[in-house]
């Protein structure tokens, strides 16, 4: 039986996206390690494509399944990994994530897209109820009491190019702010993919201040923010002027008919240097009569993005909600702390983004040739396990 295989993801991940040299030197910081760092570096890979969601998985698969298939050199366990990821450099991950990006941008992964962007958010994942680390945020009840602790971190993903690619993580620490770790976030992204890589940023209202806006202005790149009640000068002056005309054009959506108000030239708010303010509002009318209206403010001129393209731009970051949090947390085990330490933690969010790449890279661009139609991540995950054998298994 053909079909994409273990095997087959493995080969497209060490030559097709380059990563066989990473693989055996992913920054590995053990002193006189017995199990090669590729064994472990694959396994970690492996482990999240095919949704095993914990070392003690990851282990029996490495003893269980023929390593002709898997890939695995050797067989590990759930402490060999842990001593792994607690020493593994997180910036030499980044690093590959950030030349696997640009290695997909020049076989033209991102064609026919006529903006790039990058979505930035923040969320909480490995919630405990055990002893606390360095990275751990208290969560309270109403009475104030600590009763579990979660882990906080931003996100970036490429969204917006037709395949959601998430690909660095900014865990902080409690005292830190969201916002703060976004910024540094942006700055490190874009020092690593390079200033011309994306043509946008997109953030929720959250990141919406001066200093991070000010931040995409640093790195050159032009940014779109929700616009909320946090910046009440600008919300006011924006319904005062798009409040009781008619919209400025009316479009359909999918299903959807949406009226927009767009213009450049609202005032500042008193922090934000920049010398006018553009702001888009719609109004989206879905089919059961239910209405969302959002505004949005960026600094892209009018002349360089219309008035639909800054509607489907802001549209774009939802990518980050749905296939980055929704998907990392629900079917790529982001949720589930394998080894409750501040490096390990990070660096198995790291080989978790890089893994959904290969996922996504294959499935949806190499998978996806000719007439063939784009398997769904569930499919590919079944068909991958399909085609495993156990160990030792008669190939007679
Ligand atoms: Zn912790």
């Amino acid at each position: 039986m053909k079909g994409p295989s273990v095997r087959e993801i493995f080969h497209y991940a060490c030559f097709t996206l380059a990563l066989k040299s990473f693989l055996h030197q992913p920054g590995d910081g053990r002193m006189q390690p017995e199990i090669p760092a590729s064994s472990l570096s694959w396994g970690l890979l492996l482990g999240a494509i095919l949704r095993l969601n914990s070392a003690h998985r990851l282990e029996w698969l490495a003893r269980a399944a023929d390593r002709k298939e898997t890939g695995l050199a050797t067989g590990f366990g759930d402490d060999a990994l842990a001593y792994f990821t607690e020493r593994v450099d997180p910036e030499v991950l980044r690093h590959r994530a950030a030349a696997t990006l640009k290695l997909a941008k020049c076989n033209k992964v991102f064609e026919g897209t006529a903006f790039i962007g990058l979505a930035i958010d923040g969320t909480g994942a490995g919630r405990t109820t055990k002893q606390a680390c360095p990275l751990c945020h208290p969560v309270k009840d109403s009475q104030g009491s600590i009763t579990s602790h979660v882990h906080n971190l931003v996100m970036i993903s490429v969204v917006g190019a037709g395949i959601t690619l998430p690909f660095d993580v900014e865990p902080y620490k409690p005292g830190d702010s969201e916002y703060t770790a976004g910024k540094r976030l942006l700055k490190r992204a874009v020092s690593q993919v390079g200033p011309r890589f994306a043509d946008y940023v997109v953030v929720d209202g959250k990141f919406a201040s001066a200093p991070f806006l000010h931040t995409a202005d640093r790195v050159k790149i032009p940014i779109l923010a929700r616009l909320k009640e946090n910046l009440p000068e600008l919300s006011a002056a924006v319904q005062a002027r798009f409040g009781q005309p008619p919209p400025k054009e009316s479009f359909q959506f999918g299903e959807d008919w949406i009226e927009v108000w767009d213009a450049d030239d609202f005032d500042p708010w008193s922090s934000l240097n920049w010398p006018t303010v553009r702001v888009l509002r719609y109004r989206q009318h879905k089919k059961d009569g239910t209405i969302i209206q959002a505004d949005w403010l960026t600094n892209f001129p009018i002349a360089r993005l219309g008035t639909r393209s800054f509607f489907k731009l802001a549209k774009s970051r939802w990518e980050i909600e749905n296939q980055g949090f929704n998907d990392g947390k629900n079917r790529f085990g982001m949720e589930h702390i394998q080894h409750h330490h501040p490096n390990s933690m990070l660096v198995n969010w790291l080989f978790l983004l890089l893994a959904l790449m290969v996922e996504r890279l294959y499935r949806i661009r190499y998978l996806h040739r000719g007439t063939h139609p784009i398997p769904t991540s569930m499919q590919l995950k079944d068909t991958l396990w399909l085609h495993l054998r156990p160990a030792h298994a008669d190939t007679s």
